[in-house]
């Protein structure tokens, strides 16, 4: 494979038949660094939308158990104040008010925590209804980017957006409202200028 064209290592400048890992490596750190900057907010916007509804899902479920809950000891008292009126045609003993009231306090309690271990099953179901979709390598921005480093112009430039030339945007979907991420234009990026300029 190799021959006399190949160009040297972009980084330590040794021969490409010496296959050092410099060119590899210091990719794989762009891509971090790129990541980091393209998709951190994505991730951010997808993490506190998935804790607002995991949320309220798990409020709602509490609200419903301890609904029924309370339903149910307002029962349990009438019954007490019932009976307590039927046999001894007196209020019923504090005590027995007392243990209901605890009672329902120990189920309430119980409810919340049932409510609270399915966290993990709800984060899970509402991560799944995250869709993030690649462009198709078939669009304008996919096929023909703007390399506006390999043209000449973009080197050591701000990053600023370019209206002509975009790259593809990826799209991110949450359960509904869909947004789009914002378009980048390559521009070189300080220490991984290599990447896009070494031509
Ligand atoms: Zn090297």
């Amino acid at each position: 494979m190799n021959n006399d064209t190949d160009p040297d290592c972009a980084i330590c400048s040794r021969p490409a038949a010496v296959n050092c890992e410099c060119e590899a490596n210091a990719l794989d750190r762009a891509i971090n660094q790129a990541e980091q900057k393209m998709m951190a907010s994505v991730f951010n916007d997808i993490r506190s939308w998935v804790r607002a509804h995991a949320q309220d899902y798990i409020l709602s479920f509490f609200s419903t158990l301890s609904t029924r809950r309370r339903h149910q000891h307002a029962q349990q008292i009438q019954a007490i104040n019932a009976h307590a009126y039927t046999h001894y045609r007196l209020h019923p003993h504090p005590n027995e008010l007392i243990a209901a009231d605890a009672e329902l306090k120990r189920g309430i309690d119980e409810d919340w925590k049932t409510a609270v271990q399915l966290y993990p099953e709800v984060l899970e179901y509402y991560y799944g209804l995250v869709d993030l979709s690649l462009p198709e390598d078939s669009e304008v921005g996919v096929r023909d980017p703007p390399l506006s480093a390999l043209a000449g112009d973009g080197l050591g430039k701000s990053r600023r957006r370019r209206s002509t030339g975009r790259v593809g945007t990826t799209t991110v979907e949450m359960g509904g409202g869909r947004r789009r991420r914002p378009e980048v234009a390559f521009a070189a990026m300080p220490g991984y200028g290599y990447v896009f300029t070494d031509v």
